[in-house]
């Protein structure tokens, strides 16, 4: 597991603690993130104490990301969210308010919301079954590529631009981060068919 460490932040986050979002957080985001935790696609390593997988969506304000280290919370509340209001990838640095930071893989998201503007949702799981399944069948980051690095954001816009096959699966395999599937769509409900597609295949 050398390639988990989630929940680390290796990015620069200006974080304002604030105790209200300025922004409404859909029913629906948290209703997508509480199932998504529910089957263990987002969750907490306990030997690690650590959390994994995250959820967005992209709003007029910025994007909308759950938290780091919200990995134990069975049922997400608006306090778990951040809006990230700014971000630097070549700096690897984000700007973000909320009460808690957002996620460590903010960066991630922030590289495929730039390389198609219609993506609106993203969801980042972790399963060793699904992800040892599909690496190098679905479209595939490159392995040595580590997670959380502007290198990563970068290859993730590189491999959408190249690969066909991502607007047709809409899902990358991480794989320089062990476990780590991005899915993502047009809304949160296609973004959650994306994963369906894969999960029950
Ligand atoms: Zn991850």
């Amino acid at each position: 597991m050398q390639n988990i460490d989630e929940g680390y932040i290796k990015f620069g986050c200006h974080h304002k603690k604030v105790e209200k979002l300025p922004v409404t957080v859909p029913e629906e985001l948290k209703k997508t993130r509480d199932r998504m935790h529910q089957l263990g696609l987002i969750g907490h390593y306990d030997e690690l104490n650590v959390g994994y997988g995250n959820i967005s969506i992209k709003i007029p304000e910025g994007i909308l990301i759950s938290a780091t280290q919200t990995g134990k919370t069975e049922h997400i509340n608006d306090n778990d969210f951040a809006l990230v209001t700014n971000y630097d990838i070549d700096k690897n640095m984000v700007w973000c308010l909320g009460k808690k930071r957002a996620s460590s893989e903010t960066m991630t998201h922030a590289a495929l919301y730039e390389a198609d503007e219609t993506i609106q949702a993203i969801i980042h799981i972790h399963n060793k079954k699904l992800w040892q399944k599909y690496l190098h069948k679905l479209p595939t980051t490159n392995p040595a590529v580590p997670y959380g690095t502007p290198e990563m954001a970068y290859e993730m816009k590189r491999l959408y631009q190249e690969s066909s096959d991502v607007k047709q699966y809409n899902t990358i395999i991480m794989g320089g981060h062990e476990e780590g599937i991005i899915s993502f769509g047009q809304s949160l409900k296609e973004a959650q068919e994306s994963i369906n597609k894969i999960y029950n295949a």
